[in-house]
């Protein structure tokens, strides 16, 4: 079963991974392939240097981000241009790892950028971890050291809370403590399982 799983930046995606993963999902961590498909060698990588030139690439070969993302920030034309190389690599990737785990497996996708892929569509079980975005803006701070204005910078270039949770069929309030938080993974993991065998009765698929 394909579960999707998304949500604001830092609003507990991998927390929430963390603990399927310990009942037994496979998850496949999109910020993770992201860097796998841009790795030295790769069929993107070459296609990002012809479009963006060799100003990208670093004299060890290698992605210069810094670089790609002076060029991107700010150029809807660029940016479209670098996901349409990237996303369907991703997609592939993804895909694949897939397969890999089985046919019974409860897959999940955490992918960031879920909606903004419109990757949504394709799962069986679409899960928004949300968080009201003065929550996101306080942990972005006290967790990770962002200023304010970089926290909501950051968040405005997501896709909004109301477009994510529109996408949701389930969804997971992280406003909590983290305590909580496991324990609504607990029931949201029940109800994976119970959606997951649903799917298996022959005629109920
Ligand atoms: P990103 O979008 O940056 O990948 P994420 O959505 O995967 O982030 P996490 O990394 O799971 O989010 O969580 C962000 C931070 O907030 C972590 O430091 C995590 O420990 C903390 N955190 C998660 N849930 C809670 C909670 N309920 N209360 C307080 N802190 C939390």
């Amino acid at each position: 079963m394909r579960v999707g799983l998304t949500g604001g930046i830092g609003a507990g995606k991998s927390t929430v991974s963390a603990l399927l993963a310990e009942r037994g999902a496979v998850v496949i961590d999109y910020d993770r392939l992201a860097r796998d498909v841009v790795d030295p060698g790769t069929p993107a990588l070459a296609e990002i240097a012809a479009r963006f030139g060799d100003g990208v690439i670093t004299a060890d070969g290698a992605l210069d981000r810094p670089a790609l993302g002076a060029i991107v920030f700010g150029d809807p034309q660029a940016l479209g241009d670098l996901n349409a190389i990237t996303h369907p690599a991703i997609r592939e990737l993804g895909a694949a790892r897939e397969r890999a785990a089985g046919p019974d497996a409860i897959v999940v996708h955490d992918n960031p950028l879920l909606v903004e892929m419109r990757a949504a569509a394709s799962c069986d079980v679409v899960i928004v971890v949300d968080v009201p975005v003065d929550v996101q803006v306080e942990r972005l701070m006290s967790n990770r050291g962002m200023s304010e204005a970089d926290a909501r910078a950051r968040i405005a270039a997501q896709a909004s809370r109301e477009k994510r949770t529109g996408a949701a069929d389930l969804v997971i309030d992280n406003t909590g403590p983290e305590d909580e938080l496991a324990r609504a993974v607990g029931g949201l993991w029940d109800e994976l399982v119970s959606r997951a065998a649903a799917r298996s009765v022959p005629g109920e698929g």
